[in-house]
Order: C-alpha cells, then structure tokens, then sequence
C-alpha cells in the first residue's frame, strides 16, 4: 500500500513540476517578469495544486486545516533547504558535475518529500482522529439501548486513509467502545479479496486475521466477526440487533412487510435472505451489493439491520429513519421492559420472570439467542438462572427480553414468527474455534 501511495506521489510530482514549469514560463516570457520571481511564482503555483492532489489522491486524507498547510509547506521547505546544502557539498566540495549533483538532489528530496507527508502531515493516525470521534458517538448512542442491541451484539466501522478500516473489536460493547479500545484496525481490500463463495471458515479467519494493521498509538483488538460485510460496503457503516427491525426480519411475512412498509419512502431496503453470520453473511452481502450498488439499507432475515453512509450522522439518521417507518407502520410499542439480576453466587445469576415457562428457548429466533440461550439457562420457580458471569448474564436477560418483545408483537400483528431450523441453530454454535461465540459474548 505504501508503494502504490507513493507511485501516485510520484506521478503528482510529475504533474506539480509540469505546472511549477509552465507558470515560470509564461510569467518570463509572456508577462516579462524578473526569472526570480516568475520561478518563485511557478514554484509555489507547484506546491498549492501538489498539496490538494496528494490530499486527495496520493494518501486520501480528508486531514484540511491551517496546521495541514502549515505543515506540507514545512516538509517542501526543509527539503529545499536540504537540497541547496547538497548541492553545493557535491559540486563545490566533492566536484561533482551540476547535473549529476542535481539527480542526486532530486532523487533525495523526493524520499524526504514523501516521508514528510506519510508519516508526518497525512498520517493514518491524524486521519483516524477526524473521523473517529462521530463513530464512537453514534455508537454509543445505539449501545445505550436493549431495543437496539443486547449484550456484545451488532458493530459499527468507518474506513480511513484510502485503505484503513476502524470497526468494533470482538467482544466489546457499542456503549463501551472508545477511540484507544474495542475497535480493530484492518487493510479493508486484504478483508474484501478474502470474500468468496468458495472461502472456508477457517480461510475467512485467516484472511481476517491477517488483515490487521497494526499502527504506533492506535487500538489493536480482534476484528468482530461480521468485518467482511463492513468492508463491502461505504464509508461508514452501523449494524445492529434491533427488536424493531426484528419484528419484521424474523417474521415469516418479512420481505413483502419490508416492501410494502417502505413503498412510498425514498428509502430501498434489501432484503438479504438467512444465511449464518460471520463469512456466509459477509459474502450475501457483498452479492446483494453487486446487484444493487447503490443500497443503504440491508434488512437481514432472522438477524437484524445493516446501514452505510458517508459520515457517522448520516448513517444515524438514515437508522433512525428506518426505525421510525417500521415502528409507525406496525405501531409497535417501545420496548420498555427492565430486568434485574439476583446474584446467587459467583458464577450464578437470577433472573426473575413471572412468566418464565411460556418463554420458550427452543425456539431461536434470530443467531445470537443461540448463543446467549443455549447452553447454561435453566429454569426456575423464580424465574431463569443463568450460569455465568455478571457481563455475560446481562447479555442473556437482554437476548430474553427481546426475543419475547419481538415474539409477542409478531404474535400481536397476526403474523408469525420464524425459528431458525436446528441445522442452522447447530452450524452457528459450531462455528470453527467456536470464534462467533466468542466474538459476542467474550
Ligand atoms: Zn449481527
């Protein structure tokens, strides 16, 4: 990646000292100027259109302040001043012919030009700082609410720097992500060449793995399972487990609900039919993409949402619209419900539920009821005891409380809802190194 950013420095550089040559050339000689002043004219003329097309182009960073400028001009000055020094060390010192001096120079500048951009004025880091601060929000916004995701459930990213992308580490929460922990930095075209229909498992986890980029200063944690999808899609990009969109994502009558509630909106949902989470998803995802470029808003059956824009707030908004559309046409209620948990000892908490026999576990609902509900629940007079520690009992009442939100307003509108089959149910809690349980859970 680095050599591509500095094949495009490069043909900039090109570009710049074509501009810096002409614009000297007409100041000479068409306006007659003093040969000083139209090199000094061509020379910054060069500068300006070399500092917007290296922004842009060359490290596609959105970095643009006083401080930027002040910086770029720094790095072409130091340079500058290195290569007069050169040039007389060589050709008055070392007796070096002129011409051969100036390659020198040229060949050195060049290096100290792009190292002085890279790493100093557009660095990933100084990139991830403009960006980060809105992700981090609007995750926590969706973080703080049971209805949108329960326990370490659903994740959000924003890709960076032309290759870079920042997404939820596995087993963090959106409420409790922060720009230094709980997020994962990877080289987001290494993710995407790693999605085939022919990709196994273990492959997928391979490529995910090595994916991660490790930079000075910034978080290193595991990619969250559901990386492949976040790199097919836009800038920005937020997925969540939310009881509303459950409603109808695990509805039987799901799709033509999707149709018909967003009809008249300028809003095109896709409806991406169940497939496992983790590489299966990623690579429907990316096929949906293909046929439809421009979708926003994915609508994925027995799971949840997934949503991209261009900026944090965008993505927001649009959720939230979406949110609103299927919570009106339904007229679903807000989920309200609380729960609290009795410790029994240190490895054991109480959930208490009047109607604790008519929440049926068996039927699973959507991936990670799987794998919250499975194993560890029993039942009580009381209500559901859960064997596990305090963090992950807070993820089962939450996955409880929604599945019997989202069952009961399916059940209420007359439709009906869908359980994963067994097959499925068994192919998401066997997933290779059990890495899906893992991811949201631990
Ligand atoms: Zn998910």
């Amino acid at each position: 990646m680095l050599k591509k950013s500095f094949l495009r420095f490069l043909i900039i550089g090109g570009v710049s000292t074509a501009i810096n040559y002409s614009v000297f050339h007409v100041f000479l000689a068409v306006f007659g100027m003093h040969y000083a002043m139209s090199s000094g004219v061509g020379y910054c003329t060069g500068l300006v259109v070399g500092y917007f097309f290296n922004k842009s182009w060359t490290f596609q960073a959105a970095r643009h302040s006083v401080a930027a400028i002040t910086q770029y001009i720094c790095v072409y000055l130091g340079s500058l001043t290195l290569s007069l020094v050169l040039l007389s060390f060589l050709i008055e010192g070392l007796s070096f012919p002129a011409w051969f001096a100036n390659i020198i120079a040229i060949g050195l500048t060049t290096i100290t030009n792009f190292v002085g951009l890279r790493f100093w004025v557009f660095t990933p880091e100084s990139e991830y700082e403009l960006y980060i601060k809105d992700l981090i929000s609007v995750s926590h916004k969706l973080g703080a609410s049971m209805a949108v995701v329960q326990g370490g459930g659903g994740n959000t990213s924003i890709k960076f720097a032309g290759h870079y992308m920042a997404v939820k580490a596995s087993g963090t929460t959106l409420s409790t992500m922060s720009a230094s922990k709980g997020i994962s930095i990877v080289d987001y075209p290494h993710v995407l060449n790693g999605l085939s229909p022919h990709t196994t498992e273990s492959e997928s986890e391979k490529v995910l793995k090595d994916s991660v980029v490790q930079l000075p200063t910034m978080p290193t944690g595991r990619p969250s399972m559901e990386t492949g999808f976040h790199a097919v899609l836009g800038r920005v990009v937020l997925h969540t487990h939310s009881v509303y969109i459950n409603c109808i994502a695990c509805s039987e009558n799901g799709r033509s609900l999707c149709e018909s509630l967003f009809k008249d909106t300028d809003i095109f949902p896709v409806w991406i039919d169940y497939v496992a989470p983790g590489l299966q998803l990623s690579v429907a995802v990316k096929q949906a993409v293909q046929k439809q470029p421009d979708a926003t808003v994915f609508i994925l059956a027995s799971h949840g949402i997934v949503v991209t824009a261009e900026t944090s707030k965008e993505a927001y908004v649009l959720y939230e619209s979406v949110t609103k559309i299927i919570k009106t046409g339904l007229s679903l209620s807000d989920m309200t419900e609380t729960y609290t948990l009795e410790k029994r000892d240190e490895d054991h908490y109480v959930m208490p539920l009047p109607d604790a026999d008519d929440v049926s576990l068996r039927d699973v609902l959507f991936p990670d009821q799987a794998i919250y509900l499975t194993h560890n629940v029993t039942r009580e007079k009381e209500g559901l005891v859960f064997k596990a520690s305090l963090s992950k009992a807070e993820g089962m009442a939450e996955t409880v409380l929604a599945k019997i939100y989202i069952e009961s307003e399916i059940n209420r509108l007359g439709y009906t809802p869908v359980s994963l089959n067994d097959e499925d149910v068994a192919l998401v809690l066997n997933m290779p190194s059990e890495a899906y349980r893992k991811a949201v859970i631990e």
